[in-house]
């Protein structure tokens, strides 16, 4: 099946007992048993629930994975995949990710006796002088946040491959539309479904897909064990949302291109980051390991202090001053306040996350709109 099917069938039939067309939100702790043991495959919700098994199909399917686990939010999902790590082991990931991912693995889980290595993995042969014999896992992140550095998947999974590491993917900023990173050799794909899976900013929710059975294994006795599943509530927004993701996707193409080419020589602007450039140093990777460049934008405005940059980000009309990305709405963020507040000034200013930089989620209102006030607010 194609993608927009799968968006909008996968994991979910009509309900046997009533022929409801939607998943029903089974809103229940447990489940009868005829005899002790003797039950449907559901005996209490923490480790099972049929809504939530309908969106882990679903999203386990648009990432041709073969197993989807479904967390109460990304940073669960995340918390779950490093407790696969003991003491003394290493991982090496990224120097440009998402805050609350540096902050869980310098705060947490730097506690616990796991290493961190933050590198540049632009030349992915950067990471082989990292790797030892404590080594367990590779974490990455592309496009990163907020540079949008490509990362090219199959060259990282390759060296993953050959040093028996696992290599996870957070794949939130491309969404599985645009991106699959099993495809491309990694092993586990991590989601904050909460943007764009998701995808109207109203419900909090993370996500694991796998092929291997017995890591999938491992994964679930984490999940069941340690409790951070979401609830069917929840689980039934995120399938919902699900329904439009391919046609959500195209529209923030279309408007992420024509505001990229916008602001590309717009004279308030310093740099800009975007993988559709050409000249993007990693352009030709995103080529090939995505389907599109996404509406994820981050721009540098020209000699501007804090308090110019505050004033910029104060003055939109249509684009709403938030954390989050991913949604149907426009959202604009101020990074080293906002979304990367958790990491030191002087570790974000050398990845590029200096004090005039703003990044932009861009929604899929009427492009028109979205210009108009970019250019107000500029002014
Ligand atoms: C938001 C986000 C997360 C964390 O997900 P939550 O659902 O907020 O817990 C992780 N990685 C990236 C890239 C994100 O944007």
């Amino acid at each position: 099946m194609k993608f927009g099917t799968k968006a909008i069938h996968a994991g979910q039939q009509p309900d046997p007992t009533t022929g409801a067309v939607m998943t029903p939100i089974y809103q229940t702790s447990t489940y009868a048993q005829a005899s002790p043991g003797d039950h449907k495959g559901y005996e209490y919700s923490r480790g099972t629930n049929p809504t939530r098994k309908a969106l882990e199909d679903c999203i386990a399917a648009l990432e041709n994975g073969r197993f989807g686990l479904a967390f109460s939010s990304g940073m669960g999902a995340t918390d779950a995949i490093m407790k696969l790590l003991k003491p003394g082991d290493e991982v090496i990931t990224g120097n440009d990710l998402y805050g609350g991912s540096y902050r869980i693995f310098t705060k947490i889980f730097s506690n616990y006796g796991i290493k961190f290595h933050f590198i540049d993995f632009s030349n992915p042969e950067n990471v082989l002088s990292y790797i030892n014999e404590n080594t367990k896992q590779i974490w990455i992140e592309t496009p990163t946040n907020p540079t949008m550095q490509i990362i090219d998947i199959k060259a990282v999974s390759a060296i993953a491959e050959k040093h028996n590491l696992l290599l996870t993917v957070d794949n939130t900023f491309a969404s599985p539309y645009l991106q699959n990173p099993l495809d491309l050799g990694a092993d586990i794909v991590m989601h904050s479904v909460t943007k764009y899976i998701a995808g109207h900013s109203d419900v909090v929710m993370g996500a694991i897909v796998v092929n291997d059975e017995e890591l999938y294994k491992k994964l679930w006795f984490i999940y069941n064990a340690c409790g951070a599943t979401p609830g069917p509530q929840d689980a039934f927004l995120a399938l919902r949302g699900i329904k439009t993701l391919h046609l959500r996707m195209k529209a923030h193409c279309e408007n992420g291109e024509k505001i990229a080419a916008f602001l590309k020589n717009h004279p308030k602007i310093d740099k800009i980051y975007w993988p559709g450039f050409t000249d993007h140093p990693n352009h030709q990777v995103a080529k090939e390991q995505m389907n599109g460049f996404g509406g994820m934008i981050s721009i540098v405005l020209k000699g501007a202090d804090l308090k110019e940059t505050f004033k910029v980000a104060s003055s939109f009309k249509v684009f709403t001053l938030a954390e989050s990305l991913g949604g149907v709405e426009s959202l604009i963020n101020h990074p080293a306040t906002m979304t990367h507040g958790s990491i030191p000034k002087e570790e974000r200013e050398k990845v590029g996350v200096t004090d005039n930089l703003l990044r932009l989620s861009v929604g899929v209102e009427d492009i028109e709109d979205l210009l108009v006030d970019l250019e107000q607010a500029l002014k």
